[in-house]
């Protein structure tokens, strides 16, 4: 059994940490929930999912998918989607989303592993220390002798945190998509015919109502998103300008009449990457020359939470064979 640090809480460390549970793991993350970008916000009694919306049933992971329906944490439902808003083409596609909202899936794979975790704890320095082991450093505190640091979190940031002990010596600066995205409730059911879809205008290339994830919903809930040129071209836009806009672009898309009783707006700034590690190398991590410290997340494999899944499952087997 080795001490083995995982840095990130997002699904490809919960990934590791499912994965490697033979050893001593210990999981730190910056935030106060594990998840990460699959996330689900709370205004008082309103609910969004504002990070990842759904998994694609093309998108398949036999592993994940497995656990989720052996956990019984998620369902599979069926959408009515606008692909093309000006074509007005209703189509319906069949989902998978989280029993409570998204962030329910992270959430309920990390309580069911029972590991030692450091939320709110940002790592900022690792060091090797005189025994080859490694020290973790946050602010105010030092996590002493893991075998093995597991960096699972977006790559520009990665690259940063492990600079001291990786010569990372490859082609890849992956170029990271910022995404806005817009939280939006009515008091009142809008009767919109459609649950989601693609390209609203130029700038939104995402919407989907909240309803159907959180039935228990009483107000109609939406959440939308820029695309990452508009994003990228307003990185400091005003937040109630955005606001603003975004409402009314919808309010004259759907014809709306009522006023929203909650409008806010948030900026993912590591949302996707274009390209994935993999693309470029063939790799789905990156490794010091001693093979204890690796770096890998959804960048090395794609650019959604199944990816993030599966880049932690492939790492795993590779730490399995080093023979520890
Ligand atoms: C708006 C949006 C919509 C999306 N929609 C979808 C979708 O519909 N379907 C889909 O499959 N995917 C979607 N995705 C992508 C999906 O969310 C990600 O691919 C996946 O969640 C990435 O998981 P990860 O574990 O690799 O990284 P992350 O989820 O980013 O996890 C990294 C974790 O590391 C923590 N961290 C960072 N730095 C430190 C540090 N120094 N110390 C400690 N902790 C640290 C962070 O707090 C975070 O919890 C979407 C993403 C966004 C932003």
């Amino acid at each position: 059994m080795k001490n083995i640090a995982i840095i990130g809480a997002g699904m490809t460390g919960l990934s590791l940490a499912y994965n490697l549970q033979e050893h001593n793991i210990t999981i730190f993350d910056k935030s106060w929930r594990p998840g990460g970008r699959v996330s689900t916000r709370k205004h008082d009694h309103l609910l969004f999912d504002h990070g990842a919306h759904y998994i694609s049933l093309n998108h398949n992971v036999s592993q994940l998918r497995g656990l989720l329906k052996q956990m019984n944490i998620s369902k599979e439902v069926e959408i009515n989607f606008l692909i093309n808003f000006k074509e007005n083409k209703i189509s319906k596609k069949r989902i998978i989303i989280g029993n409570n909202g998204m962030n329910s899936i992270p959430n309920s794979i990390y309580n069911s592993l029972n590991i030692k975790s450091y939320f709110n704890s940002k790592i900022i320095k690792i060091i090797k220390n005189k025994n080859n082991l490694f020290n973790l450093y946050t602010e105010k505190d030092e996590y002493k002798n893991f075998n093995f640091v597991l960096i699972c979190i977006p790559y520009i940031q990665a690259k940063e945190l492990s600079s001291n002990i990786l010569n990372i010596s490859n082609n890849y600066e992956p170029i990271y998509d910022p995404i806005y995205t817009v939280m939006l409730s009515y008091e009142k059911n809008n009767n919109i015919e459609v649950d989601g879809g693609l390209n609203l205008n130029n700038n939104i290339s995402f919407y989907m109502k909240q309803n159907i994830k959180f039935p228990k919903l009483k107000n109609e809930n939406w959440v939308i998103n820029m695309n990452s040129n508009y994003t990228s071209k307003n990185i400091n836009i005003n937040y109630k300008d955005l606001e603003n806009y975004v409402q009314k672009i919808f309010k004259k898309s759907f014809n709306i009449k009522q006023l929203p009783i909650f409008i806010k707006a948030h900026r993912w700034l590591y949302a996707q990457t274009k390209t994935s590690y993999n693309d470029l190398s063939k790799k789905s991590w990156i490794n010091s020359s001693d093979n204890k410290v690796f770096l890998t997340g959804d960048w090395a494999i794609g650019k959604g939470l199944t990816d993030a899944w599966k880049a932690g499952l492939k790492l795993s087997h590779y730490i399995k064979i080093l023979d520890i």
